[in-house]
């Protein structure tokens, strides 16, 4: 696999992911000190802030290591749908008609992909890893089960290049949007956002779909415009007291990283199929 001098590979594989990682890092800081003025919750757990921070830098890892996995697959999955049925513009103002294409694409995806999330016990069993988190603050943004990114990587976002010939910029450009957008909606932060609250998504309206209540559960899935939650009948919107507490209703919380890892196939505590499969069903 290495070349006779290993080094310089793995040097240009820890320096991409620290690149990738200290991005990471930045929102986290700055969402942790908005979060520390405006808080929702004033006492949160720190052992459940330091395992996601944990699990945050093995995920990116894994995540780096099988981008050459994810990039085959994408080729292969556009070569074989064909790719680029609708031309891009690629210059001048038709640029940000470009971007708001692939932006609303994307998000639309990304809805239908966490309804399924929610509906089929198997990617449940995923999902419900980053629904455990009792402590809803930034860190949590980044809880998400490894194998799910690879699951989009490789079945998902290749969407995107089957339906538009586009430039890579403009996907890069429209994923940069997603990325400030998804923290944001994970903040420990009271902020009361008044009839806009429905316009974009944000702490109070994705702090609903982390709810441990009942009539809470299957609603406000989406990752960046609430607009697909009203289309498709899902949104709720929460009234200015609405601050529920999230988590899943058996408790359910990995106790490390290891844990974490194989959190689909962990050794289920006596009360919790049933309670799995109550919540994806419903
Ligand atoms: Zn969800
Ligand atoms: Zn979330």
């Amino acid at each position: 696999m290495f070349e006779s001098n290993p080094l310089p590979v793995l040097w240009h594989f820890v320096h991409e992911w620290w690149f990738a990682y200290e991005i990471v890092l930045a929102l986290f800081i700055v969402g942790a000190l908005l979060e520390r003025r405006w808080p929702v919750e004033r006492l949160q757990s720190r052992t459940a802030t330091r395992l996601n921070l944990a699990y945050s830098a093995v995920s990116t890892a894994i995540g780096r290591a099988t981008q050459p996995l994810t990039a085959a697959a994408s080729v292969w999955v556009v070569n074989l749908l064909g790719g680029g049925l609708i031309a891009l513009p690629a210059h001048g103002w038709g640029v940000l008609v470009s971007i708001l294409a692939v932006v609303l694409t994307i998000d639309l995806l990304e809805y239908w992909f966490h309804r399924l999330q929610h509906a089929w016990p198997l990617l449940w069993r995923m999902h419900s890893f980053h629904h455990s988190a009792e402590s809803f603050n930034v860190t949590v943004t980044t809880r998400h089960y490894w194998f799910e990114a690879l699951l989009k990587g490789c079945m998902m976002y290749p969407l995107v290049g089957v339906l538009f010939k586009v430039e890579p910029s403009i996907v890069g450009v429209a994923t940069l949007i997603f990325l400030p957008g998804n923290f944001f909606a994970h903040l420990n932060l009271r902020i009361d956002l008044g009839r806009f609250i429905t316009w974009v998504n944000n702490p109070q309206y994705h702090r609903l779909h982390h709810s441990r209540r009942t009539e809470h559960f299957d609603k406000n899935f989406t990752q960046l415009l609430p607009l697909w939650d009203r289309l498709f009948g899902t949104m709720w919107v929460p009234a200015p007291h609405e601050w529920p507490q999230t988590g899943l209703d058996d408790d359910a919380e990995p106790a490390s990283v290891l844990v974490a890892l194989y959190w689909p196939l962990r050794k289920r505590t006596a009360g919790e199929p049933a309670a799995v499969t109550q919540r994806a069903a419903e």
